[in-house]
Formats: structure tokens, C-alpha cells, sequence
């Protein structure tokens, strides 16, 4: 990739991610020779699952790993079943995943991964055998030293528990640390499930205290309501704050009284239209209520140009990956809303995925109290070093976050130098 791919205008997420570093290059007034380096993929790999359905019909869909950068450390990052991922999107994730471990000091590089697959119209046993051939095709290239997976969009810990079985019947003996967001009696952490959603309320409590706005009271609204959605609604209502709707692909609803009788709803029928006692909202609507936070936790590019001018919220919190084009991200700016970037508000997961690998290489597990207290130091020293740079430098959060990931891995770049 050149210099000039890097200054056009995109609106794809893998063009976003590349407009967003050319920024955070031009500011840190890096030179061409690191341009070519971060802005380039180190290992990508497509690869075809087939699957024998229930009903005996082959198909076969397609597969991707594409590690980012192993500068700092293995790769790290989720595998997305979702039928619209493709390779752009894939490595733009993964070039999150690598600022996003570099701005919260981990030792890893960035990956991602998935099937371009709706699990939806799977059975149970059809997701077990595509999660195993889909192992098994990128096994060669992860593991607990090299690439370590870990659930996103449509997958979840028992896709894990069965990722670390298939890695670990080839290895001969048992390897809980290829993955993390397993199965507690697998070698998962406690804390983990909630961790993503606990780290955006995290987020949202001291963007709220910078805002001057009293936590207790302060109104939210969700776009999607999945494992980041439904776990930051939990540790936000906790911490006293009103969750005023919610949403998932189907749409939005508000009116309840509280998130817990929605997701007992959602258990049961799969969707949070219809959940008793409340209104039906779209999404747009939804993104434009007149509510304290807005926290996207659904898919990328859900604000907009089209979208941001309805937004009314004070504050954005971005638990989903690459919510925002450039454009969106640009109106925001302009309305004076304080931004928190994603690769900042939905660290908790890597965060406690990293306690998870830690604890497993060790053999010793932690307390749940454990795991929490760490999340939140980690993450306040990052939100912190955020903050500061913003000041310091006169720029968005999302450029300071940016800035500093972004520094350190082109200094461990530098360090490392260039081999032969
Ligand atoms: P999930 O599959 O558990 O939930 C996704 C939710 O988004 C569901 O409620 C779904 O119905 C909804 N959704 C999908 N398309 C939508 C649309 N067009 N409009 C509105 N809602 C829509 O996924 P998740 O793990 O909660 O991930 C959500 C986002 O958070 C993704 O961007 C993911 O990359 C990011 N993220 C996840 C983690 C993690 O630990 N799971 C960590 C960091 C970031």
C-alpha cells in the first residue's frame, strides 16, 4: 500500500481504519518507512471450511485469520461469524486489535478472524463441526506463543471450548491458552463474559465525571443488545444509571423498567421486539434520542454522515468496533460531543482475555475481586494517558488513543529493527 491510498477518502471500514492511521502518522510526524510498515497486514490467511449439513448437503464458506502485527507480542484478536465479513473488513479489525493492545501497554500484536457464515441458520451441531473445520484449517498458524483467538460478533464460549478441544486433541495434550473466553471449567477467568461490557460502563462512568454529569440518573441508550450490549446495560444500571432502550438486527425498544426482564425475554425468543411492557423504536431512532450516552455495541459503521446529525447524546461510547465513518466521526466533533473510540471503550474484553492467557500459562487462577480490580487499573491508566494526550496535544480522543498505540508500535518497530 502507498501514501496516496492512505490520504483518499474511504468509507469502508478497512478505509476508515487506514485514514485513521495515516492521521495518527502525520501527527506523531512519523516518516514513509513506517507508513509502509504499520499500514501493511504481516500474514493473511483465506481459507475454505466445508460443512456436511445436518440433512447431508456439503457447503462450503469462506474462512479468514489475517494477523496484523506480531511486533509486540502473538497476535491477538476475535473470530466473527457474521454472512457480510470479508477480507477488508477482516484486516481492518485486525489493525484495531493492534492499536488497541498497544494503547493498553498488553503484550500482544492484533488479529482477527471468521466465517462468512450466518450461525444463525445453523444447528447445533452444524456450528460445532464448521467451529472444528475452521480450527483445524487455521491451526497451523495460532496457537498460545503465535495467535491467540477469542469470541466476537456470533460466536461465543462454547465456539471456544470447542476451538481449544480441536487445537488440543492435534497437539496431543490439553492447551487451554490458544484461546481465551472459554468455559470457566476450561481454563476461563471468572470476569470475562462481562468484561468488554463492564469496560465500556468503565468508560462511560468517567466520561460522564469529565462532562460533569451525575452518574446517578444519567440516561443511556443501546444499539445492540449482545454479549458487549446487554453486559454494559448490567454494569451501567449498576453503577446508577437509567438504561432508556436497547436494541438488536430487528430493532429497538424502550419503556422497561429494567435491562435483566429484556434479556430474559431476548433467552426466550431471540429478539427484544416484543419484550413485555414496552415501545417498538428502529434503530435510527434509537441513535437520535435525547438521552446523556449513546453506546453503539452492534456493527461497523453505524454513524453515519447520514446517521450522526440526528444524534442528540452528549457523549458516544463506542463499544462496538469501527462504529463510525470518518464523516460521522467528524459531525460528532462538530456538535461538541465527547467521543470515547472503541479501541479504548471495548478493551475490557482483550484486557481480561490477557488475564485469562496470563492465569492459564500459570497454572493459577484468580478471584473474581482479582480480575476486576486489575480491568479497572488498566483501563484508568489508559483512559488517562487518552485524556492527557488530548489536552496536551489539542486533539479528539480518538487521535490521542490512536497517537499513543500507534507510537508504540512504531517504537517497538524501531527497537526490533528490520531483519536481515
Ligand atoms: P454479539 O453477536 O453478541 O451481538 C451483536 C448484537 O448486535 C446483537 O444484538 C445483534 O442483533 C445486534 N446487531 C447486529 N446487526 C445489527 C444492526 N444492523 N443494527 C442493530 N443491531 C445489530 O456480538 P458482540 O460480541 O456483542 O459484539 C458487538 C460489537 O462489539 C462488535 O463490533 C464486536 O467486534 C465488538 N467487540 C466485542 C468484544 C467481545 O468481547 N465480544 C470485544 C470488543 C469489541
Amino acid at each position: 500500500m502507498t501514501s496516496s491510498q492512505g490520504s483518499a477518502r474511504f468509507e469502508s471500514p478497512l478505509a476508515t481504519a487506514l485514514s485513521q492511521l495515516r492521521r495518527a502518522i502525520d501527527q506523531l510526524q512519523l516518516c514513509d518507512n513506517d507508513w509502509n510498515t504499520l499500514s501493511t497486514p504481516r500474514r493473511i490467511l483465506e481459507v475454505a471450511v466445508p460443512l456436511r449439513r445436518d440433512d447431508g448437503r456439503v457447503e462450503m464458506y469462506k474462512g479468514y485469520r489475517v494477523q496484523y502485527s506480531t511486533t509486540r507480542g502473538p497476535s491477538k484478536g476475535g473470530v466473527r461469524f457474521h454472512q457480510d465479513i470479508d477480507l477488508d473488513e477482516t484486516v481492518a479489525l485486525a489493525m484495531l486489535m493492534t492499536w488497541k493492545c498497544a494503547l493498553t501497554n498488553l503484550p500482544y500484536g492484533g488479529a482477527k478472524g471468521g466465517v462468512a457464515v450466518n450461525p444463525k441458520n445453523l444447528s447445533l451441531t452444524e456450528n460445532e463441526r464448521l467451529t472444528r473445520r475452521y480450527t483445524s484449517e487455521i491451526l497451523p498458524i495460532i496457537g498460545p506463543e503465535r495467535d491467540i483467538p477469542a469470541p466476537d460478533v456470533g460466536t461465543d464460549e462454547r465456539n471456544m471450548a470447542w476451538m481449544m478441544d480441536t487445537y488440543s486433541v492435534n497437539a496431543g495434550y490439553s492447551v487451554p491458552g490458544v484461546v481465551t473466553g472459554k468455559p470457566i471449567v476450561l481454563g476461563g477467568s471468572l470476569g470475562r463474559t462481562s468484561a468488554t461490557g463492564d469496560g465500556v460502563a468503565i468508560a462511560v462512568r468517567e466520561a460522564l465525571r469529565i462532562k460533569g454529569i451525575d452518574i446517578h440518573g444519567a440516561t443511556v441508550a443501546i444499539q445492540g443488545f449482545g454479549k458487549v450490549g446487554y453486559w454494559a446495560a448490567v454494569a451501567m444500571e449498576n453503577m446508577g444509571m437509567k438504561v432508556m432502550a436497547v436494541s438488536d438486527v430487528n430493532g429497538g425498544v424502550t419503556g422497561f423498567k429494567d435491562v435483566a426482564l429484556v434479556h430474559k425475554y431476548v433467552n426466550e425468543n431471540g429478539t427484544v421486539i416484543g419484550a413485555p411492557g414496552t415501545e417498538k423504536i428502529t434503530n435510527s431512532e434509537l441513535l437520535g434520542l435525547n438521552v446523556d450516552v449513546l453506546v453503539p455495541a452492534a456493527l461497523s459503521d453505524a454513524i453515519t454522515k447520514a446517521s450522526a446529525p440526528s444524534i442528540k447524546a452528549k457523549i458516544v461510547v463506542e463499544g462496538a468496533n469501527a462504529p463510525t465513518t470518518p464523516a460521522g466521526d467528524e459531525i460528532m466533533n462538530d456538535k461538541g460531543i465527547l467521543v470515547v473510540p472503541d479501541i479504548l471503550a471495548n478493551s475490557g474484553g482483550v484486557i481480561v482475555s490477557y488475564f485469562e492467557w496470563v492465569q492459564d500459562k500459570q497454572n493459577y487462577f484468580w478471584s473474581a475481586e482479582e480480575v476486576k480490580e486489575n480491568l479497572n487499573s488498566i483501563l484508568m491508566r489508559s483512559i488517562n494517558e487518552v485524556s492527557e494526550q488530548s489536552t496536551s496535544h489539542q486533539v479528539t480522543w480518538r487521535e490521542a488513543a490512536n497517537m499513543i498505540g500507534v507510537g508504540r508500535v512504531a517504537q517497538a518497530h524501531r527497537l526490533r529493527g528490520l531483519y536481515p
